[in-house]
């Protein structure tokens, strides 16, 4: 069921949004050769129960009814990996690229967001790809206007990927998000202009292209929750919790 928000609805979630939007800054300054995965895990956790939120994702249910549940506050997702990467100790080394996905749950509500960095200096391909993907994430909350549907912002996405040479994930998708993580919707990356649902304000949508550097498949490892890309190339992944509005949607999961 789709969930329109109220307006003081949305402000908790703007407030769980700019947690969600520190605890990323946070990391950003972290990020560097040498450190772990699990060390990331751990600011990122301290810095969300530090402002009174709890992490969204810590033992969260995986869709495979085998799988234990998600063991950490963050994901991180290294290289090939595209997302639900879990944290460990693993250590990042110069020329990685890697996926941080950040949940806090305030007061009743979610925010999700997620970011790729560099961890030193990256190949020109690495650096294409997260300069990509990032115009993705701009290009779909573009698209996310009151009147418009849920194609428009998969067909934003698709024609910002596609003509520069990388692939759209198709197996994993944006999602509707407030008083649940996962609530209500999903919202394929990809797709047609003028097809789907109907975009309303009040609506609030985790926007969260992941780009390929090669195929668009993907596989779950043995652990199963870690998703890589069929042919090992590269992914990256830009999220940001947003709500549509009259005008412009307004970005939830921002520093200010
Ligand atoms: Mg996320
Ligand atoms: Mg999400």
């Amino acid at each position: 069921m789709v969930v329109l928000k109220s307006a003081s609805e949305i402000e908790v979630m703007r407030q769980a949004g700019r947690i969600v939007a520190v605890t990323l800054a946070e990391l950003r300054e972290r990020v560097k050769p040498g450190v772990t995965t699990l060390e990331l895990d751990h600011i990122a956790e301290q810095t969300i129960l530090k402002h009174g939120a709890t992490p969204s994702f810590k033992g969260k249910p995986a869709g495979d009814p085998d799988a234990p549940p998600f063991p950490a506050s963050i994901c991180a997702s290294v290289n090939e990996e595209i997302v639900h990467g879990i944290p460990s100790q693993r250590q990042l080394k110069e020329g990685d690229i890697i996926s941080l996905d950040v949940g806090a749950y305030y007061k009743g509500y979610h925010g999700d967001s997620a970011i790729t960095l560099p961890v030193g200096q990256v190949s020109k391909e690495a650096q294409d790809l997260m300069r990509v993907t990032q115009e993705c994430l701009v290009a779909a909350i573009a698209a996310s206007k009151n009147g418009n549907r849920t194609g428009d912002i998969g067909a934003a996405i698709q024609r910002t990927a596609e003509p520069q040479g990388f692939s759209v994930v198709r197996e994993y998708t944006s999602h509707g998000v407030g008083r649940e993580l996962h609530e209500g919707f999903t919202l394929l990356n990809y797709g047609q202009t003028g097809h789907g649902m109907l975009l309303r304000p009040g609506l609030t949508i985790a926007v969260e292209p992941m780009i390929n550097a090669g195929k668009y498949g993907t596989k779950v490892k043995k652990d199963k929750w870690t998703v890589v890309t069929i042919d090992g190339k590269l992914s990256a992944h830009f999220e940001h919790t947003i709500a549509i509005t009259e005008g412009d949607a307004e970005v939830l999961t921002k520093l200010e």
